[in-house]
Formats: structure tokens, sequence, C-alpha cells
């Protein structure tokens, strides 16, 4: 437990009001100027609170970091700011009725010049103000920050008290709390101070100063019930007992009771009344422990203000040497979350030059990307992106695309060699039976082609649909950090799609039509297949053509099944013969077509890739950049977006800001690592 240093009075150095000297003949024992304790304090002690100060002076509050901090919280007149101006040595507003609006941050601090320096500061104002004219001033801006009516605001106002013999210790007296809304005031007012009290208190670095009133019964305040929610155990909370002069009957008992556990015990205080002076006030306080026949009985370790002041400073000291570590750890996370977040922002070029460089680093990149990806099959940078290991899903596209061409159509049974006599009987000339016409052949090959034309199309067309997600994505990824003008290479990189599959679709077309033109292959596997196929020719024929009792309505041919032939039986024998031996050729031949087509796309579209990601991606790109009526990409690189420029301004000032926390941190917890867990 700090503070506790036995039986003896204990006067800190910074004692508001040096009782020692009015009373030199005090009876009881006084710690003198040289005591260890001062030269303790001196040496470690003022180094934290200097370096809390600083981190707060810095604002690392603004960051989400707490700070030790002492929060003075009590029923409403339980004499919070009555405390307050007793440890600061000044007046504050005080009385009946809600007086204390705003969280008010007390920053009191030991001065040598003699000449007190105080001064207010609330929304990035800065008042100075006197001794006399403090009550007014804080009034002042009170109605300021949250009206001149009786609301409330959770705005802070910080005091800054530089005077002689002030503690070091800096507070936050907050509105005290309202059960009933008086006149004027909104009907939330309860909620609305108990939600800015729980803030304050709830983080465990705040130290809780409850102010207790003599004259009630401790275990009806609302400010016991609130800080017993956030510290149970009371292992950070402090009460003060002001008005002891009111109400002496029993208060020995009350606090030694400690019926509402209070850790970090109890002080019992007489404020000023009236118009004393603060010397009168202390002088009075003094006496009154001293004299009155019962509150002299209480423990001088526990009565009058500069006890208090000197148990605040030692918590304090505690405290922060406590908190410290963890404060570091702090800083240095949201260090490193606001470079890393900064790193992230987009680029500012200070040149065109910069910016075209910076253009063929994205440019460079983004195709070296595209080449591992699309051609050479090094997934390496997406190792669990399936969508991006593209040489893979080509590979599929085209096996699947060449399966479901060469499925083979479901053979019209019924109908079988009806297509082929119906043109053999058109294209019918002057000749040799055995000789089926050219025309006729080609007639049937077209037919064949016009069936299965829109399938090569679509496919093509679905290739390049996938390839511009693929480019698009990679396009982001390269120019993310550049959104000024990442929808300009997206749309380059649009524009480039459709220009190519525009054309591939042609080359497509071209490589069907093709086939339409002439029936020619090299391939032996045609003769082949067709010799096969022709063998059964003749027994096929004499099916046919057996029209007697026996005659059959169906007949197997190898390939094709059972398939029907009583249609057949009205038609001339060298008509049949002719139907047959081109069915037999179309289909031997129409396989290696189907191959062909496949093979020819499959080659052609190898190639247009590696076009496009060895030339035309870059040229693309560069055109629309330099291209004027675009809106001359490369000048807008040099720009930057309002919004991108204030965060960039605030990161970069949250990184200097938490930079100089850690400089003044630093030092602190290497001289007093370890000093929290005594
Ligand atoms: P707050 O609302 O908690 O800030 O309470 P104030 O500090 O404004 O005090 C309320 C009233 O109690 C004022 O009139 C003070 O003068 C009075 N008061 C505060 N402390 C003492 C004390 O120790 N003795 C006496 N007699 N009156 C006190
Ligand atoms: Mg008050």
């Amino acid at each position: 437990m700090v503070g506790g240093t036995g039986k003896k009075k204990v006067v800190p150095i910074t004692s508001p009001l040096p009782i020692v000297e009015v009373n030199p003949n005090n009876h009881k024992d006084v710690v003198p100027i040289e005591a260890p304790i001062i030269s303790s304090y001196n040496d470690r002690i003022r180094p934290l609170l200097d370096t809390v100060d600083r981190l707060r002076n810095l604002n690392v509050m603004r960051e989400g970091i707490q700070l030790p901090t002492i929060v003075v919280v009590g029923d409403q007149s339980s004499g919070k700011s009555s405390v307050l101006e007793s440890l600061a040595g000044i007046s504050l507003p005080r009385g009946q009725g809600i007086c204390t609006r705003v969280p008010l941050v007390m920053r009191l601090q030991r001065s040598s010049s003699p000449e007190p320096e105080i001064w207010l500061e609330y929304s990035d104002k800065v008042v100075p103000t006197d001794e006399e004219h403090i009550a007014e001033a804080i009034c002042a801006a009170t109605d300021v920050i949250a009206g001149s009516g009786k609301g409330v605001s959770d705005a802070p106002l910080t005091l800054h008290v530089k005077k002689v013999g002030v503690p070091d210790l800096t507070m936050v007296d907050l509105p005290g709390i309202t059960r009933v809304p008086v006149n004027g005031q909104p009907e939330n007012i309860y909620e609305q101070i108990s939600g800015m009290i729980m803030k304050y208190i709830e983080p465990n670095e705040s130290i809780i100063l409850n102010v207790l009133s003599a004259t009630v019964d401790f275990t009806t305040c609302e400010s016991i019930r609130m800080s017993r929610q956030v510290d149970k155990t009371g292992e950070r909370t402090l009460a003060v007992v002001t008005k002891a002069d009111m109400a002496p009957e029993g208060l020995l008992q009350k606090v030694t009771a400690d019926d509402v556990s209070i850790g970090l015990g109890y002080v019992c205080v007489r404020n000023r009344i009236g118009e004393e002076t603060y010397e009168e006030a202390r002088t009075q306080e003094e006496l009154l422990f001293r004299t009155h026949p019962m509150l002299s009985l209480i423990d001088d370790d526990i009565v009058g203000i500069p006890v208090l002041a000197h148990k605040l400073m030692l918590i304090q000291a505690t405290m922060i040497a406590r908190c410290l570590p963890e404060i570091v750890r702090k800083i240095n996370q949201k260090m490193e979350t606001a470079v890393l977040e900064l790193s992230k922002l987009p680029m500012v070029m200070a040149s065109s030059g910069e910016a075209l460089m910076a253009l063929m680093d994205i440019i460079g990149s983004a195709k070296e990307s595209l080449l591992r990806i699309l051609i050479q099959g090094d997934f390496s940078e997406y190792p669990g992106d399936q969508k991006m290991h593209c040489t893979a899903r080509l590979a599929d596209m085209l096996s699947q695309f060449s399966d479901n061409l060469q499925a083979k159509p479901k053979e019209n049974v019924t109908e079988f060699l009806m297509d082929e006599i119906k043109i053999l009987e058109e294209c019918k000339c002057v000749g040799l039976p055995n000789f089926i016409p050219r025309s006729a052949f080609l007639a049937i090959l077209s037919q064949h082609v016009d069936d299965i034309q829109v399938k090569p199309v679509e496919f093509i067309k679905k290739i390049w649909d996938y390839i511009e997600v693929v480019l698009s994505s990679v396009i982001t990824k390269y120019s993310d950090n550049l959104p000024q003008i990442q929808s300009s290479i997206k749309r380059a990189g649009r524009n480039l799609i459709s220009k190519i599959k525009e054309q591939s679709v042609e080359r497509v077309i071209q490589i069907v039509e093709m086939e339409k033109l002439t029936d020619y292959t090299c391939n032996p596997e045609y003769m082949t297949t067709w010799t096969q196929k022709t063998s059964e020719q003749q027994s096929f024929i004499a099916a046919v053509l057996n029209n007697g009792i026996n005659k059959s309505e169906q007949f197997s041919l190898t390939g094709f099944g059972n398939v029907k032939i009583s249609h057949l039986r009205r038609y001339h024998d060298h008509l049949l013969q002719q139907a047959f031996d081109m069915k037999m050729r179309i289909t031997s031949y129409w396989t290696i077509v189907l191959r062909r087509i496949v093979d020819n796309i499959a080659l052609y579209l190898q190639l247009s890739v590696k076009y496009l990601v060895n030339s035309h991606f870059q040229k693309e790109i560069v055109a629309e950049m330099v291209d004027p009526r675009a809106g001359g990409g490369i000048e807008r690189m040099l720009e930057e977006s309002p919004s991108v420029a204030s965060k960039r301004e605030k990161l970069k000032n949250s990184i200097k800001l938490l930079k100089e926390s850690k400089d003044a941190v630093a030092a602190i917890v290497d001289q007093n690592s370890g000093y929290g867990d005594r």
C-alpha cells in the first residue's frame, strides 16, 4: 500500500499550504524537508510524472492510449470541487446545484516561480487567467462548451495551475450525479452524467477518488455504487470524506468499519467554508482534527488535505510506474499500425518524370505477373487463388470445349441416310453412278460445319471474358496505390481485351469457314477408318434390297448401332450405294475436321495470349495514359484527392506524436523497470 508511513503525519513537500510553518510548535511530528521520501520523490517519481505529463501534453489519449488519471467522483454537493480547490489552493465554482457541467481536467504543477501561472484550455483555445478570476473563467468556458443552461457535455476543459507548493497531480473533476433533473435540465441528465463518469472510471489506469460527505450514509452513495461496478475490490479507489466538521459523530466508526470496501483507504478533510482563505481553511482543518474530542481520535495518517495530497501523489506515481510498460507496448503497436497504413496510401508524384517512372513500374510488374500466370504457369504469387492459375484454367476450358465439340450428335436412326440421299438427288449429273459428285460432298460437309459453327465462337468469347477478369485483378493489384489513374489503366485493359476478342472471333470464324471450302487432309487415319466403315456396304445394301419374307426393319451397323432401313427400300440401288459411301466418307472426315478446329484454336489462343502479354498490354496502357482526350493520365498522377491528403496528414501527425511519445517513455521505462511490481 502506498502512503502508509506509520503513525506519523507526513507533510509532503508540495503541500499547498505549509501547515508546519504556521504551527511550528505543533505537537505532532513533522517529517523534515530532507526526509528520504523527498529524495526518492525527486529521483524516481518526478521523472515518471514528467513523462506522463508530456504524454498528456502530446495528447496520446487522442490515439486511444489511456494514461493513469485520478478521477474525482461523488454525489452532487459532496464537496468534489471543494476538495480540488483545497488541493490546488484556488477557488473553483462551488455551491449548491449543478456547478460542474463538463469534465474539468486539473493539472497541478509545482513551480519554483513565485508568480502562479493559470490558464484554461478547451477546444483548441488557450485562455490565460489568474487566481481571482478562475471561477468566472471556468463558468464562462463551461457555458461555451455545454451551453449556458444546465446541460452537461463530455468535452473536457483543462485547467492548468502552475504554482509554488501545489502537489504534482492531474485530476479530472466530473459533474456530480443527480437522480432527478432540476428545472431546465434534460430528462436523461442522470444517464448522461453516469455515462460520462463510467467512461472516465472504467479504464484500469484510472484511480477513482471517491468524494463522500461525512453527513451521509456511505452505503447509499450513488458514486460508491458506480465505482464498485468498475473496481469491485476497490484496489484503485480512494475515499475522501468531506464536511468532517459538520458530522464529527461516528466518523471514526464509519471510516474504520469500511462498509463500502475502499481499497486505498480513507482521508477525512475539512474544506474551505464560506469566504475563508485557503490558509485559514488549512489552519482550521488542522485545528479541528487536533482538538475536536471525536475527530482527534482519528489516526493522523488519514486526516487533512496535506495527507490527501501526499497519498494521491504516491498512488499516482505507483500507477504510472505500473502502467508505463503497457503504455509503451500500445504506443509501439499504434505506431506500427499507423506506419503500415501510411505505406498503403496512394503515392504522390513530384514531377511527370517521376509519374512516368511509377507508371512504367506498374506496367512492368503487372506484365511480369501476367507472364507468369498466363504463359509460364507459375502461380507462386496466387497460391490459394485457383481463378488466377490461368494456364491450368485455360487448359480446362479447352478440353471442355474439345469434348463438347466432338460429342457425337445423336444419330437420327429413323432418318438414316436421308440427308445424304436428298443432297445426292439435287446434285445429280450425267456421269457414272459410282462417282460421288464433289459438290454433294461439300454440301454435306457445309451442313455439318454450320451445325457446330457457334460453339468455337462462344468458346473464344468465354476465354477472353475470363482473361479480362484476370487482367483486371492483376491491374487492380499493381495500381492499388495510384487510385488517380487506376480507372484509366483498367479502362485500357478493358479496351484491349475487347479489341482482341473481336479479332479472335473473326479469326475463329475463318478457321471454321476454311473447313467448308476444301475437303482435305493428309492424315492417313481418314483412309483407314473409311476402308473399315465401307466394308459393311454390301451387306447393308443387300439387307435394304431384301424385300422377301425374311426382310428386316433394322440393320446393325458398326459405329451407328441399329439403324432403321425400311424407309430406304423405295430408293434405287445406285443411289443407296452412293449415299452409304458418302455417309462413311463424311463420318471419317468429320472426326478429323473437329480435331483440326480444336487444334487450330488452341494454337491461335496461345499465340494471341502471348501477344497480349508481350506487347499489346504495355502499348495500350501507355497510349491511354498519354492520350490528351483521356484526360492526361500522367498529369493526374501528380494530383492527390483531398480525402487521401488529409488522411496522410493525420497519419503523419499520429506517427510523429507516437514517435515523440515513444522517446518520452523509452528512457524512463529502462530506469524504472520493475518499479510497479513493488
Ligand atoms: P460538488 O458539487 O461535489 O462539487 O460540491 P461543492 O464542492 O460545490 O460543495 C458543495 C457545498 O458543500 C459547498 O457549499 C461547500 O462550501 C460545502 N462544503 C464542501 N466541503 C465542505 C466541508 O468540508 N465543510 C463544510 N462545512 N462545508 C463544505
Ligand atoms: Mg462541483
